[in-house]
């Protein structure tokens, strides 16, 4: 493992439960600095409702100045009932909506990784969900939740007309590909493209897009293709054949909620939006964060789970500072801290009846890191 220089987290907690969790991530990083495997430096911010409350606005300039900066941003996650009635402009879900427009996050990664320990957790057959590791990569700028025209139309006599258009562009369809087809190369090699070619233009164009690119760039990776509809069946059927599943905004955001519920556990799951190249760091825009939100009813009782924050680090360690060895360094020692039955009380069963704390589950992902670091040291020493 070797050292590297300047490596800068923006690190911004949130609300709700968001500080106790990233809080959690943080010894980590201070773990890997303390063993010398890398030099991170943490830089802290606000957004959401902690945002709105210093400052009156979700995002201020400073912070976004910040994000602009940082190698790569760590967040908790935004909301509480408390922001109710602020205006929608100023409420602490705009904070995270403005920082996706303005770092241009085109590509959204959700993994859906079932832990061996917790396989009783899904709702399906174990046999069915053991060993899954897939990936979903969303577009997440494009399509039919950003298309013009919309709106809804008043035609009189009590009608109406809803409109939402579905579009991309070439580049669009392009830019997120590249990042699917990158990503499977680090992985097991294969991309299923879903669309809806056979009802809709924009999905045989999209289709048409990614075949080319595979063809110019990416023949070393396996390119099959599948109408979207069958993909959410095959989810539940046999979720154990994708690797990269990469598709649209829309369809994305269905596919991804699925596969995370074959998991079957929400403090579990990371998350990871990519964007443009940033001209600062020469790397892309990259804001990790759990899937989950600020779990206002648990909030400040040290009680949540943090493992799907420490997850979105992993996931950080490996695309934004391209240390897969760190990353893996982290996913085991929560693999293994599972397998020794620690458990949240979001993740208790009747084997495991008995809950840590969010605390306790970093105290257990320390310990098991230092378990494995010793044991690569022993073989590398042997
Ligand atoms: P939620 O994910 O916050 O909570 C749903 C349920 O899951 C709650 O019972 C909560 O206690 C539990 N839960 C969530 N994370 C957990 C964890 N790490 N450990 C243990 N239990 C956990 O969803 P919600 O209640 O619909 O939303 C609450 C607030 O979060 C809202 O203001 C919403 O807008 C916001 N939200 C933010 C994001 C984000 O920041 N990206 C995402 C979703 C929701």
């Amino acid at each position: 493992m070797t050292e590297n220089l300047d490596k800068t987290i923006l690190l911004l907690p949130g609300d709700g439960i968001g500080e106790e969790i990233t809080q959690q991530a943080v010894r980590i990083i201070d773990w890997i600095n303390g063993k010398k495997l890398d030099r991170i430096t943490v830089t802290h911010g606000l957004i959401g409702g902690a945002s709105y409350e210093a400052h009156g606005v979700p995002l201020s300039d400073d912070t976004l100045a910040a994000a602009r900066k940082a190698s790569a941003i760590l967040m908790g996650s935004v909301g509480g009932p408390q922001w109710d009635n602020v205006d929608y402009a100023k409420r602490p879900e705009a904070g995270l909506l403005k920082l996706r427009k303005e770092l241009d996050l085109f590509a959204n990664l959700r993994p859906a990784i079932v832990f061996d320990a917790l396989v009783d957790a899904s709702t399906l057959k174990p046999e069915i969900v053991r060993g899954l590791d897939i990936l979903i990569v969303r577009e997440l700028t494009g399509g039919v939740y950003f298309g013009e025209p919309r709106g809804v139309e008043d035609l009189g006599s009590g009608e109406r007309r809803g409109i939402n258009t579905h579009v991309y562009t070439t580049s669009e369809v392009l830019r997120a590909a590249r990042v699917a087809f990158d990503l499977a190369r680090k992985r097991d090699g294969r991309v299923c493209s879903c669309d809806k070619a056979n009802v809709m233009e924009a999905g045989k164009m999209w289709r048409e897009d990614v075949t080319a690119l595979h063809e110019k760039e990416f023949s070393d990776v396996e390119l099959t293709h599948m109408y979207a509809d069958n993909c959410a069946m095959q989810l539940l059927r046999a979720p154990a054949q994708f690797d990269v599943i990469f598709t649209d905004n829309l369809f994305g955001d269905m596919l991804s909620d699925e596969a995370a519920m074959l998991t079957g556990s929400l403090g579990m799951l990371p998350s990871a939006s990519l964007g443009a190249q940033n001209p600062e760091t020469g790397m892309p825009f990259a804001l990790y964060e759990p899937v989950h939100g600020s779990a206002p009813d648990i909030a400040g009782q040290n009680i949540a789970n943090p493992l799907a924050t420490i997850l979105s680090l992993a996931m950080l360690l490996r695309y934004s500072f391209d240390r897969g060895d760190l990353a893996d360094l982290v996913e085991n020692a929560v693999k293994n801290t599972l397998e020794k039955g620690v458990r949240t009380a979001d993740i208790t069963d009747t084997n495991h009846p008995d809950a840590v704390s969010t605390a306790g589950m970093g105290d257990a992902v320390l310990r098991e890191l230092e378990i494995l670091s010793g044991e690569a040291k022993a073989s590398l020493a042997s």
